[in-house]
């Protein structure tokens, strides 16, 4: 993308409505604009940041076994009327009528829905287990929706559903999604912590919340140091290995990791002393097993091994989709801007021509965009070179590559990386090289 040409509204000033770091970040770097109170439109730079996240997510659930489908975001409350949530949801629910006076309600959430898919088609304990998962926007009238798109009204979700014959499925399945989990946020560059959580109004009787560290982050929370050594991605734990499964799941669950919600202050105080954190923390995502709470309500059975009808074992799994664009940013950003991950950056360069019309420069860049095939911003806007450093800055590029008219010349560039700073003054070809693109 050319910035002389994208549409990528930076703003200079820092807007007032915004009380967090991500929330201004997002704004002032142009990835969103709010419409109205918690509802954001996607502008390019803020899009691509949030389809890098949902193709992560899509991947690691895909590796799991679990399928994609695509349900609809209206629902006809009728099926809410069947697990008895209709009345117990509240106002943060969105009703809505149709022409002919039918009830709808944008949904929140799909256990209901899901469940009815199920119950059309699986007949039989041969076709268990399924896993059902779709990326999709939810809604939820929130009292009070702040800090940008992470405590939203819409918002985008992963919700995954699973359906097993009985419970040593179901903890399988739990224990699949819970890795699945672990490795998404690795692949972010975040280190999450499941803590056990209240089951709330989805019911139940297993749940951890996601929670990733950062200072703005909605609860207290309180770990072992043990959870900054685990690796889900290097530990080599295989998704089909019922072995491996439990020895992950050991692993997330022995040492001590609560929110103030669920805090024990005698487990706390067995803690060894040095090993002790404190902090915020941010849930960006939130799984719950709860049996047959909805095939019970719903009356689902399939036809068990002895041919008598059976009620599956259900579970869901949610990742904030939308909340991980400011969750990231909140984990990673500094005085000048947003610092993306590579593997989440909208762009993973920005090219700085510091002489727009210099014929050197022209060519050099051009050649550079060009190389970098579809994965850079080009900043070839007439401005100054002050400007072009602070935007990209701004922007949190992984990568920038620095072309003037001297070194244009002299055919080398300057290749900054943002997280450190580091610069150094090196061919195109070298510079491509080292951002692994050569
Ligand atoms: P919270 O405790 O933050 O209100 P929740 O427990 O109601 O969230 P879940 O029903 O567990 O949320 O939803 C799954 C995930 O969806 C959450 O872990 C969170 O990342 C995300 N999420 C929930 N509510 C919102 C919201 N209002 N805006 C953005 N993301 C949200
Ligand atoms: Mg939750």
């Amino acid at each position: 993308m050319r910035l002389s040409r994208g549409f990528i509204p930076t703003l200079k000033e820092t807007p007032n409505e915004a009380q967090i770091a991500s929330h201004r970040l997002m704004l002032r770097a142009g990835l969103v604009r709010q419409t109205s109170a918690g509802i954001y439109a996607w502008l390019p730079l803020g899009l691509r940041v949030l389809r890098n996240i949902e193709r992560i997510v899509r991947e690691e659930q895909n590796n799991a076994g679990a399928q994609e489908i695509l349900m609809p975001t209206i629902q006809p409350a009728e099926l809410w009327r069947e697990s008895g949530r209709y009345d117990d949801y509240g106002k943060e629910m969105l009703r809505i009528a149709d022409r002919h006076g039918r009830e709808m309600l944008y949904g929140p959430t799909n256990e209901e829905m899901v469940t009815d898919l199920f119950r059309q088609s699986v007949k039989s304990y041969k076709e268990l287990p399924q896993n059902l998962y779709h990326i999709q926007w939810k809604f939820r009238d929130e009292v009070r929706p702040r800090f940008g798109v992470m405590r939203g009204r819409e918002f985008l979700m992963k919700d995954a559903y699973s359906f097993d014959l009985d419970h040593a499925g179901a903890v399988a399945s739990y224990r699949r999604m819970m890795l699945a989990y672990m490795r998404t946020f690795q692949r972010m560059g975040l280190r999450a912590i499941p803590m056990e959580a209240d089951t709330g109004p989805i019911g139940g009787d297993l749940s951890h919340e996601f929670i990733i560290l950062a200072p703005t982050g909605e609860s207290q929370v309180f770990y072992d140091a043990a959870f900054e050594e685990i690796d889900a991605i290097a530990g080599g734990y295989n998704h089909d290995r019922p072995d491996d499964l439990a020895r992950f799941f050991q692993e997330m669950t022995s040492h001590y990791a609560a929110t103030d919600e669920k805090h024990d202050t005698e487990r706390w105080n067995r803690v060894d002393a040095g090993r002790k954190r404190e902090g915020r923390g941010i849930e960006v995502g939130h799984i719950f097993s709860f049996g047959t709470k909805y095939t019970k309500a719903m009356g689902v059975t399939v036809a068990g091994p002895d041919g008598k009808p059976v009620h599956p074992e259900m579970g869901s799994y949610g990742i904030g989709v939308s909340r991980l664009v400011g969750a990231v940013i909140e984990a990673s950003h500094d005085g000048s801007g947003i610092v993306w991950p590579d593997s989440i950056a909208p762009f993973k360069a920005a090219i700085l021509n510091l002489k727009p019309g210099d014929a050197a420069c022209d060519a050099l860049c051009e050649q550079l965009y060009a190389a970098l095939n579809g994965n850079a911003l080009y900043d070839d806007r007439p401005d100054r070179a002050g400007a072009k450093f602070a935007d990209a800055d701004l922007m949190g590029h992984p990568w920038q590559i620095v072309v003037g008219p001297r070194g244009a010349a002299a055919g080398s560039v300057e290749l900054k990386r943002r997280a450190t700073g580091e610069k150094s003054e090196v061919t195109p070809e070298e510079a491509l090289r080292r951002m692994g693109q050569g």
